[in-house]
């Protein structure tokens, strides 16, 4: 571990408005551990940043004294670049401000904020933009990777919602980048990932949304999961913007909705959200309740920040994960049948499958607008392998691994840069498809020592 004198750390923490952490300090090991309990890394120190300038003071420290960085945004990242070993971990979990301008429909938001901090200023005003489907994931790597959700459909990527950023970058200047002001950083920062500076403010475009909307789940048994997913496959590809339904296979939780005896076997789920009025969402829904002959279903009007919520308690902190994932822009009958083969021999009752929907206003940008451009993805499938203890880590490891290369054949080659895990970096160009080679050449611009390289890392040679 690398020791820097105390009086030279003393010299850090007093720079600071916010806090510095050492090993042995009383949060130390809170503030290290991230959402994948698969990963347990040690950084040398935690600059738990309060401003902006506390982070200009960080990325000074680390330079100065050749440390490895990490940023942790809301530390959900599924290949746990959030924290490093050995190095200086610049968190920035306590900057939770948000700013609403409801009249300008714009939102500032401080890259520690949560999708439940924004999602709960922002629907204060019936107003929303599209994030995740999970609300104790950060809005800053969410936003930096792509970032999609129930309203992307109709609202588009995240990215296509930011406005402006103000960034940190290696050298420690601080930039705001628009489409009018630092232009090619806006660009790479939208899809780039944490590559090019560390990100203490985003502006988003907002919405009207609900503040009540039509949202919930139908579970069908797993024996009719070839008709209901085929069905599923179809009616999404015709389905408006305002309706977003995705599919989830997994065994059944202990949910009210569900008898008893349905609980803890497999199930095929169908999830929707109608970002529009309730009662055309309610004809628009109604043939999906005839895809089969359902276990049951809990569909109602609920507060858009309540169905934002719906699946923490499924996805909660500190369980061990190892994820899988492939765009589509079809679902064809090869890619339905290796689901349902895998789903059908799940490692743990945490393990599903669940594929995504996003097409609609996510699909209507060209490629090359930003650095995020699979425009191509109708959905994003996630093989999600979830469990507790390390004995099952190799039994649930090799399950997804063994359905992500089944049903590689039926994918459209791009990936998700946000679900991709640390050993998954031969994957990184492809993911970006046709702009790698510009965020190539962005990075030798604004990073050229890598100094940000703990994240999917775009190298600037
Ligand atoms: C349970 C769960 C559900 C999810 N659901 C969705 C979903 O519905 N839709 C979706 O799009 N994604 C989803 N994701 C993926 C999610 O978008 C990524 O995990 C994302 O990286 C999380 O961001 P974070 O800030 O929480 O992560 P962190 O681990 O804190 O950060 C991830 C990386 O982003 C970079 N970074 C973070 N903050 C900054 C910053 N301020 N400046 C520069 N770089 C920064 C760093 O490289 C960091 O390593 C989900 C993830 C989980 C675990």
């Amino acid at each position: 571990m690398k020791q820097l004198q105390s009086e030279i750390v003393a010299e850090f923490k007093a720079q600071l408005r916010g806090n510095v952490l050492l090993p042995g300090d009383a949060d130390y090991d809170e503030v290290r551990q991230i959402w994948n309990g698969m990963i347990d890394r040690r950084p040398a120190l935690i600059a738990r940043c309060a401003s902006p300038e506390d982070v200009v003071q960080s990325v000074k420290f680390a330079r100065q004294h050749d440390l490895l960085v990490s940023i942790r945004g809301g530390g959900h990242n599924i290949a746990g670049n959030a924290v490093c070993n050995d190095g200086l971990m610049i968190d920035l979990s306590l900057m939770k401000d948000v700013q609403v301008d409801p009249k300008a429909r714009r939102a500032t938001v401080e890259p520690g904020c949560t999708l439940a901090n924004f999602d709960a200023a922002a629907q204060a005003h019936g107003l929303a933009t599209p994030l995740g489907i999970n609300s104790t994931t950060g809005v800053a790597g969410l936003t930096l990777g792509g970032g999609f959700g129930w309203l992307s459909r109709k609202y588009g990527m995240t990215v296509d919602n930011l406005l402006s950023a103000n960034v940190v970058m290696a050298d420690g200047k601080q930039l705001r980048a628009s489409e009018t002001e630092n232009a090619d950083l806006f660009w790479g920062l939208r899809g780039g990932g944490g590559n090019f500076g560390i990100v203490t403010s985003f502006e988003f475009r907002l919405h009207p949304v609900g503040p009540n909307v039509l949202s919930g789940l139908i579970a069908f048994p797993f024996d009719q999961a070839k008709s209901v997913i085929t069905q599923f496959a179809r009616f999404t590809q015709t389905m408006p913007d305002d309706l977003n339904v995705w599919m989830v296979t997994r065994q059944a939780p202990p949910l009210p909705f569900l008898s008893a005896e349905v609980h803890g076997k497999e199930i095929v789920v169908l999830a929707l959200c109608y970002a529009g009025d309730p009662a055309t969402g309610e004809k628009l829904i109604e043939p999906l309740r005839g895809f089969g002959t359902a276990h049951g279903e809990h569909i109602g009007v609920q507060p858009f920040v309540a169905w934002q919520q719906a699946f923490d308690p499924l996805l909660t902190k500190g369980a061990r994960n190892y994820w899988k994932s492939h765009n589509f822009s079809q679902l064809s009958e090869g890619a339905i049948d290796a689901i349902i083969e895998y789903a059908g021999k799940l490692p743990s009752p945490h393990c599903e499958i669940f594929i995504g929907s996003i097409g609609g206003q996510t699909t209507r940008v060209a490629p090359e607008a930003m650095a995020y451009s699979s425009r191509d993805a109708n959905y994003v499938m996630n093989v999600h392998g979830r469990w507790e203890t390390a004995a099952e880590d190799e039994r649930c490891i090799a399950w997804a691994r063994e359905f992500f290369a089944k049903s590689k054949p039926f994918a459209s080659g791009g990936a998700y840069i946000n679900f991709l895990t640390e050993e998954e970096t031969d994957r990184i160009e492809s993911a970006y498809g046709p702009v790698y080679h510009r965020l190539v050449e962005l990075k030798k611009k604004y990073d050229p020592t890598n100094f940000f390289r703990m994240n999917q890392n775009i190298r600037p040679v």
